[in-house]
């Protein structure tokens, strides 16, 4: 789960590191009182959406007065932001963060993830902050400095200042450095996140180690442990396929293409959605109903792909272990009965019980296409969407 910056902010200054003073607010007038409140003659007013790149995209704005926080708002509020990391449909904005202006001296990169090859949150970082760290990789290469954490111990003061010295930053600023690397370690830590990044986090002219920008991300399956950071979640900034599916406890990815997959397991998931793309066509999601599957359950899985005005073919496909195969075809019976679905469905069954629900399809007298191997399916999703297409909807579903 992503947060909002201002949210990540709250977050980190509670675990010691330093950040703008700022205020949240929902309107161009709120936003400009807030500044007032602030006080100072000089801010930033930022979109608060879950990406990066707003500065290039028009989603940062410095301000020096009142009317002119009002225009930066009038810009962007009820706006799309589209940056380099939205994808082309952008990501609405609904709210802004008011930021006194900091003058900066220095900038750098500071990153936290997780490295699954030595299975050990690394700390990347640069002292070419500013650039996103893609950019940094390409042109930049050796100024990145990685170093990685032994759990054990957790992150140690004399290992911060490596990575302090590494990034020439000051003398008189390293015990500042290893406070910010510190704060941003135990947050990740603690709170289980999947990625802490500061870019950048700047020195001022006063002396000052600051985050003017920060990035959290939450790993979902630890989010019952703090509930503090769950109720954080904007379901305005995701993909509304995948918020509907999360609500019902299936879990959706949302793609661009036009075959609806309705799987079990992640790994059948993928399998499924190659074996697709090998028969010339697209996967529109993933969806996947998980293991014990129940009619319901299945059904629902329908209404949500369904949902999705790009679906023009479904393939179900189930490797019953935990699953039974005949609730997955009473499920798919039901959902076809139930649910509007006026395109070819394909189905392909295997494993617990394969008999029944094999027959369970066969009594229904319903148009479903069944498929015995996973490359069949794939090839007879691709060909009857294709003929769907060219046949005018003969294999559809009369409802
Ligand atoms: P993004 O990474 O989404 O573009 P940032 O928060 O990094 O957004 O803002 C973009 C740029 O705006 C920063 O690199 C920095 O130069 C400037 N900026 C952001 N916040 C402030 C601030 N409080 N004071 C001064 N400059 C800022
Ligand atoms: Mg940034």
């Amino acid at each position: 789960m992503d947060i909002h910056e201002y949210q990540a902010k709250t977050i980190l200054a509670d675990f010691g590191v330093s950040v703008p003073p700022g205020a949240l607010a929902y309107s161009p007038e709120q936003a400009s009182y807030r500044a007032r409140e602030l006080g100072g003659d000089r801010w930033v007013v930022k979109a608060q959406v879950h990406a990066g790149g707003r500065g290039k995209a028009g989603g940062v704005h410095l301000c020096d007065s009142e009317h002119a926080i009002e225009d930066a708002c009038d810009k962007m509020f009820g706006s799309k932001l589209v940056t380099h990391q939205t994808g082309a449909e952008g990501k609405g904005v609904y709210r802004v963060y008011v930021e006194a202006a900091v003058p900066i001296e220095q900038e750098f990169y500071l990153g936290f993830v997780m490295d699954r090859s030595t299975q050990r949150v690394m700390i990347v970082a640069s002292a070419e902050g500013g650039m996103e760290i893609e950019e940094i990789s390409a042109d930049k290469p050796d100024s990145i400095v990685r170093s990685t954490v032994e759990p054990a111990v957790g992150l140690q003061d004399f290992q911060a200042r490596e990575i302090a010295f590494a990034l020439g930053i000051a003398p008189g600023l390293v015990s500042k450095m290893v406070r910010t690397l510190q704060g941003c370690y135990r947050a990740f830590s603690e709170l289980d996140a999947t990625m802490v990044e500061i870019n950048p986090l700047v020195v001022t002219g006063d002396d000052r180690v600051i985050a003017l920008d920060a990035k959290m991300t939450f790993d979902d399956n630890a989010l019952f442990r703090h509930p503090q950071v769950a109720e954080l979640r904007d379901k305005s900034q995701e993909d509304p396929r995948e918020s509907r599916a999360a609500d019902r406890g299936l879990s959706y990815v949302g793609l661009d293409g036009n075959i609806g997959c309705i799987v079990n397991g992640a790994g059948l998931a993928m399998a499924t959605m190659d074996t697709i793309m090998l028969a010339g066509g697209e996967p529109a999601n993933f969806l996947d109903i998980g293991g014990g599957a129940t009619p319901e359950r299945v059904a629902k899985a329908f209404r949500l792909v369904m949902s999705d005005k790009n679906v023009q073919a479904v393939l179900v496909n189930i490797f019953a272990g935990i699953n039974r195969c005949d609730w997955v075809a009473e499920g798919v019976v039901q959902a076809l009965q139930e649910v509007q679905v006026d395109v070819p469905v394909i189905v392909r069954l295997a494993g617990t019980n394969v008999e029944e629900g094999q027959k369970i399809l066969a009594k229904s007298g319903l148009p479903i296409i069944r498929a015995n191997t996973l490359m069949e399916a794939a090839e007879r999703a691709v060909g009857a969407w294709q003929n769907d297409l060219s046949m005018g909807h003969q294999l559809r579903i009369a409802k």
